[in-house]
């Protein structure tokens, strides 16, 4: 699969089988998404059972990312729907002391958030349903708030309330993320979200937490709340990954603010090496339609135009009708994004003090100049194969482990072709000969390919170790068909009393030739390949020294000379 950017989705009621989450996993998904705003513990470990079978099945490895609710707050249980007109009086308050409010019991809003009316204002803004439904606060009276509808409509049973212009008590971190996270960790999830996350401290408590229970999963920062956007540099300092969450972000601040809020975002997420998920109603009519509206097709290129590392799925693929369409509509979309790809990030703006870092660019930058195959990235913690991600590499990149945990992780980072490899350190001195024999074994290599690589010296699956890099040259693969002289792979040049021939299909553009010849026969080509090529004006000089036979390391040039 040739696409670099990453899809998310969310599995719920219309993807949860195993047969349509392996159509999910065959059509390109990347990380499947468990939201814990719904469902129940029982039911989550049967998803998450279901989906660690199908990647079996298929033979491909996906990461699951669990979502924490997070501090939302939401309109409690109603008996029926009520009728909510503009210039209406209403009052919200807790559930719990509805029953004390005789007088406004034809008026009263219950909420499950015990703190509403302490952390409201006299006049904040209140939105139901994602601002479906709009109020204002003008007063309290004891333990309720008094509101006056603005915008009216029908307030439904568990609807979300946003309150854009109120600082929020409740931790961000609540009971039940609590509960959700051991959940989680309990059944080996690859990925913990955070929603309505605030500051760093939201994050580097969860940190601690999970320090303290010896885990190390990396935790996805959902930036919906006013607060994190100006507080964005202070969490992308702490945080492992950023999702841009533009579906509560849109009720809070507004959506004629969300675009540029994501494109700052990617550019600082894509600046400091952190992966950022582009989240929400991405193809939203695709819940329903087959087909998505061009508008959606703009939204999604746009974000792989703006740099996210990954985009996401939510209700399309959860509970929507055309679960697998949708996936295939995203997957087709970023393909064709990513042939006009974005300016990479500049040198000078990449970490290159570590040596695992400058040694990942400069195989990415090898790579790309000598137009290797592969890159193979051997990795014990995956960091190196981020670094790589971060330098949007136009090139292959397989991010080889010998941890499963480290390839779901890596499911994640763009570019990346996360591949397991069986064996301990032990087993494994040889290791790139291995890799390049599964290749071989694979088909996916031919004789003349380079293949770079990068990895720990001696030790190579060991954590911080990475500093060697080598480029391979594929040379011994028994051609099929050698006596296919004439075909566009040979360039045949007639000489005085002889021949020259180029194999193009087995040269390595090595351009060993072109040092060593001192008529100039042989020449680089100007297009994007830099193709060896036989100059014919000056092959005639050819002095028959075998000079450049002998340094061609793929044994691409012969030179027949019928004087001998
Ligand atoms: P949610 O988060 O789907 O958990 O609400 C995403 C968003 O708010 O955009
Ligand atoms: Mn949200």
């Amino acid at each position: 699969m040739s696409r670099r950017a990453k899809i998310v989705a969310t599995i719920g009621p219309s993807s949860n089988s195993i047969e349509m989450l392996e159509k999910l996993i065959n059509a390109g998904l990347n990380v499947a998404r468990i939201n814990m705003s719904h469902g129940t513990h029982e039911s989550h470990a049967e998803v998450i059972k279901k989906i660690r079978q199908a990647s079996k099945n298929t033979g491909y490895e996906v990461a699951i990312l669990c979502d924490l609710q997070g501090p939302k707050i939401r309109v409690d249980k109603l008996e029926k729907p009520l009728e909510l007109k503009a210039g209406d009086k209403w009052v919200i308050g807790p559930s719990s002391v509805q029953e004390q409010y005789p007088e406004y019991k034809d008026c009263f809003i219950p909420t499950v958030y015990e703190n509403l009316v302490k952390d409201s204002h006299d006049s904040a803004l209140i939105l139901f349903d994602d601002g479906l439904i709009e109020a204002r606060a003008y007063g309290k009276d004891r333990d309720v708030l008094q509101i006056e509808i603005t915008i009216g409509g029908t307030l439904k049973s568990n609807k979300g309330i946003n309150l854009p212009d109120v600082n929020i008590s409740a931790p961000s971190f609540t009971k039940k993320d609590r509960e959700d996270l051991l959940f989680g960790l309990k059944n080996n999830v690859d990925y913990i979200a955070l929603s309505f996350v605030r500051r760093a401290e939201d994050i580097l408590a969860v940190k601690y937490l999970l320090h303290k229970l010896k885990k190390n999963t990396p935790i996805i920062s959902k930036i919906e709340k006013p607060e994190a956007v100006t507080n964005i540099n202070e969490i992308v300092e702490v945080t492992d990954c950023i999702m841009i969450a533009r579906g509560d972000m849109g009720v809070e601040v507004g959506n004629h603010l969300v675009p540029g809020i994501q494109k700052e975002i990617i550019t600082l997420c894509n600046e400091r090496g952190v992966p950022v998920i582009t989240a929400t109603q991405m193809l939203e009519s695709m819940t329903n339609n087959s087909r998505p509206t061009r508008a959606e097709a703009n939204d999604v290129a746009n974000a792989i135009w703006d740099g996210t590392d990954a985009v996401m799925l939510s209700g399309e693929t959860a509970s929507g009708d055309y679960p697998l369409a949708a996936l295939q509509t995203m997957h087709n979309i970023v393909l064709e994004a990513e042939k006009k790809p974005k300016e990479r990030p500049l040198l000078r703006h990449m970490d290159l003090k570590s040596i695992s870092a400058s040694l990942q660019i400069a195989a990415s930058l090898i790579a790309e100049k000598t137009n290797a195959r592969w890159v193979l990235s051997i990795t014990q913690s995956g960091n190196s194969c981020l670094k790589m991600s971060r330098f949007r590499s136009q090139k292959r990149i397989l991010g080889v482990t010998n941890s499963i945990e480290v390839m779901r992780k890596m499911c994640l980072y763009w570019g990346i072709s996360p591949f397991y490899f069986e064996g301990d350190e032990g087993q494994l001195t040889n290791i790139e000969t291995q890799m390049i024999d599964v290749l071989k074994e694979k088909k996916l290599v031919a004789n003349g390919d380079k293949i770079v690589i990068t990895r720990g010296d001696g030790k190579f699956f060991k954590q911080g170790t990475s500093n060697s890099l080598k480029v391979e040259i594929i040379k011994d693969i028994p051609r099929e068909d050698v006596s296919a002289k004439g075909s566009d792979k040979f360039q045949e040049v007639k000489i005085n009393n002889g021949r020259i021939i180029l194999d193009t299909s087995i040269c390595a553009s090595c351009q060993n030739c072109v040092s060593v010849c001192p008529h100039n026969i042989w020449e680089v080509s100007k297009d994007d390949n830099n193709n060896t090529m036989i100059n014919v004006t000056n092959a005639q000089n050819c002095s028959k020294d075998f000079e450049c036979v002998d340094k061609c390391p793929t044994g691409a040039i012969e030179i027949i000379d019928t004087d001998l």
